[in-house]
Order: C-alpha cells, then sequence, then structure tokens
C-alpha cells in the first residue's frame, strides 16, 4: 500500500482524536496532511506540532492570529473560515478527506471534495441525511469512493464485500438501546443532559450522544444506510442489541444472514476507511469469547423513542424531508444540552418542524441550506413560544 495523505475536517473532535491515533500507530502508512478545527485552536496547534501537516484550518476566524503565531515556525499553511475548508480538500496531494464534521457543516465541504476527486472517508452522517442523492450521484460521476466510517455501516460494506447487490434481502442495523433503554416516557420526562451523556458502551461527541439516547442517531443511521447502500426503507431493519459486539448485519436472499463483530472502538472502522481494500495489522484489543457471557436482541421501541420513527417518514418522503429533520434535531439536541427543553420535546418539536416547513421534492444544494435555515428558525421560534 503507497502512503496515504490524509485531511481531517473536524480533528480535535472525539472522531479526529481517535484518527489521529490511527495514523500515529501506522506511521509507514498514513500521514495527516490536513486538519481543522472548529473552536478548539489550543488542541489544533498542538496537533499540528506534533502530525507537522502541510495546512491546518481554524474555522472561527477569532482565534487566527493565535494559532498562526504558535506556528510561525513550523512549514504549515494557516487558514481561517468555513470557506477555507472547500478550499484545503482540494490541495493535490490529498488522497483521503475523513469528514468528521458534526452535522449540516459538512455537507459543501464534502461536495468539494468528491468534485477534486478525493476518496471520502465518511463520519459525517448528516451530509447523506440532507443530501444522499446529491452526494451519491456526484461521487459516482467522479468515481470517488465513499468509505462509511460510522461502525454500523463499516460492518455492513465488510458483509457485502463479495457479494452482489441483487442478492441483500435486508440489511439489519444494530442499536446499543442508549442509556434509556427500557425506559417508558414518564420516566424520560424528567431525564437531564447528564443522564442522557452517560452511553453504555461508546465514547462520543456530545451531540452524537444525545442522539444515540433519543434513538435519532440509528434514524440518521437508517437513511444514512439507504444512501450507501442503495436499498429502500422497508429493506432496513433495526435491532437493538445492548452489547455493541455485533455492529450490523446483511440478510441476503437465500436467507443467510452475514455479521461483522468486534469490540466497540471507532479506531476499527476508521483504521479500515483508510486503509481501504487494505486490512492493516494494530494492536487493538480482541474480543474474546471466552469472557462473553451473552449477546442478546430486542424490538426498538419507536412509540416511547418516536425519532426512530419520525426519520423512517422522513425517508419515505424523501426531498428536503430529511434536511427538514436534521436540522430541527441538530436544534433540539441544543436547546436540550442547554437545558431549555425536556428531553420528550426534542421528538414533539422536530415533528411539527417536518408538518410545517414547506416540502420540496427535487432540491439543490442552495435548495438545501435555504431550507435547513428556514427550518431551524422554524424550531428555534418554537422553543421560546413554549418557554413563554
Ligand atoms: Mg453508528
Amino acid at each position: 500500500m503507497n502512503k496515504r495523505n490524509i485531511a481531517i475536517l473536524g480533528s480535535t473532535g472525539s472522531i479526529g482524536t481517535q484518527t489521529l491515533e490511527v495514523i500515529k500507530s501506522h506511521p509507514d502508512l498514513f500521514k495527516a496532511d490536513v486538519l481543522t478545527a472548529a473552536n478548539n485552536y489550543r488542541l489544533l496547534i498542538d496537533q499540528a506540532l506534533e502530525f507537522k501537516p502541510q495546512a491546518v484550518v481554524i474555522s472561527n476566524p477569532e482565534h487566527y492570529s493565535t494559532v498562526k503565531e504558535a506556528l510561525a515556525n513550523e512549514n504549515v499553511q494557516v487558514y481561517a473560515g468555513t470557506d477555507a475548508l472547500s478550499e484545503v480538500v482540494q490541495i493535490p496531494s490529498i488522497d483521503v478527506v475523513l469528514t468528521a464534521l458534526v452535522g449540516f457543516s459538512g455537507l459543501v465541504p464534502t461536495f468539494n471534495a468528491i468534485k477534486a476527486k478525493k476518496a471520502i472517508a465518511l463520519a459525517n452522517k448528516e451530509t447523506l441525511v440532507v443530501a444522499g442523492e446529491l452526494i451519491t450521484k456526484l461521487a459516482k460521476q467522479n468515481d470517488v469512493d465513499i468509505l462509511p466510517v460510522d461502525s454500523e455501516h463499516s460492518a455492513i460494506f465488510q458483509c457485502l464485500m463479495g457479494e452482489r447487490s441483487e442478492s441483500v434481502e435486508k440489511l439489519i442495523l444494530t442499536a446499543s438501546g442508549g442509556p434509556f433503554r427500557g425506559k417508558n416516557r414518564d420516566y424520560l420526562r424528567n431525564v437531564s443532559f447528564r443522564d442522557a451523556l452517560k452511553h453504555p458502551n461508546w465514547t462520543m461527541g456530545q451531540k452524537i450522544t444525545i442522539d444515540s439516547a433519543s434513538l435519532m442517531n440509528k434514524g440518521l443511521e437508517v437513511i444514512e444506510a439507504h444512501w450507501l447502500f442503495g436499498v429502500e426503507a422497508c429493506q432496513i431493519d433495526v435491532v437493538v442489541h445492548p452489547q455493541s459486539i455485533i455492529h450490523s448485519m446483511v440478510q441476503f436472499s437465500d436467507g443467510s444472514i452475514k455479521a461483522q463483530l468486534g469490540l466497540p472502538d471507532m479506531k476499527l472502522p476508521i483504521q479500515y476507511a483508510l486503509a481501504y481494500p487494505e486490512r492493516v495489522e494494530n494492536k487493538l484489543p480482541r474480543l474474546d469469547f471466552n469472557t462473553l457471557s451473552q449477546l442478546t436482541f430486542e424490538k426498538p421501541d419507536m412509540d416511547t423513542f418516536s425519532n426512530l420513527r419520525l426519520a423512517y417518514q422522513a425517508l419515505e418522503k424523501g426531498g428536503t424531508m430529511p434536511c427538514v429533520l436534521n436540522a430541527a434535531n441538530e436544534i433540539v439536541v441544543a436547546a436540550f444540552l442547554n437545558q431549555e427543553i425536556g428531553f420528550l420535546q426534542m421528538s414533539e418539536l422536530i415533528e411539527e418542524t417536518m408538518v410545517k416547513i414547506d416540502h420540496e421534492k427535487n432540491p439543490d444544494l442552495e435548495t438545501f441550506s435555504e431550507i435547513d435555515h428556514q427550518s431551524r428558525a422554524y424550531t428555534k421560534e418554537a422553543i421560546k413560544k413554549q418557554r413563554h
């Protein structure tokens, strides 16, 4: 395998820092050539001093001069502002762009990276949720691989190796169920953001941890799977599997099922995406069946956790509906973390926004931006009204 130059969009977040650990343990195979951060300039500076990238971007321009000064003696270009993200992904030496930005912000840089014919290691599921049709079409036109970093989609991607797409009957996404598995609505009415941030198996960023507690993460993953693997909503099942050992499964036309298993560690799917189609040795802990007592499965409770139902509805409706779902969700998650609304109100406000925003069947990139803005504004207003 030739050494690959990696651009990490969002290098200071949970996926970004774990990607740097993977790169660090394989200096012969990978180089971190572009690093970007939204606000965390301190960590970005430390990372740049350690990994010696060609370029860094600090999206918040307030921190530009601090970063520039700290790296004055290094051979590194320093850029500021979100527009710079779309430029650095086009640097000729970059082979793979790993997109670990949070939410809608990942869309435009990913779009530009595909146009520049870079392989995409996709950790920003919202990009496919919002604009899956546009992105997958563009990737096909430019002959660009979209390699999933999401553990479930990496599992499915691996299960599909050597199989024909016509033979796929069903995808089965596993869900841990999050910290509130088995709880009812009465219980959920009074849970705090601190309770919601206690994920049983995975250590992740705040937004995705709340999404996991509310099952929105699984809903977004259903939409992501639809676009990545070209299967219909009715062919995507979700099963709760609290141990997070089976990362997902594929059922084929003869009834045979393939599963991918491993310890819950994001470094595995990250490394798989960066090295694809090679498998690279590592020293990560191995799954030991002698200490594994049980693997259990349950049906997801879509009445209590209605976000999953809303995501299926958005996928069936298509067009701009998943964009509305995503935008409203980003706003309600922020409001929940800010203690402005309760846990159950999140779904109610998302549903209300989905009903109220005008639907567009065949949107382009600008329409998505417009609908994203409108939806966010609507949800914010609805939150304000609830509080008065
Ligand atoms: Mg996942």
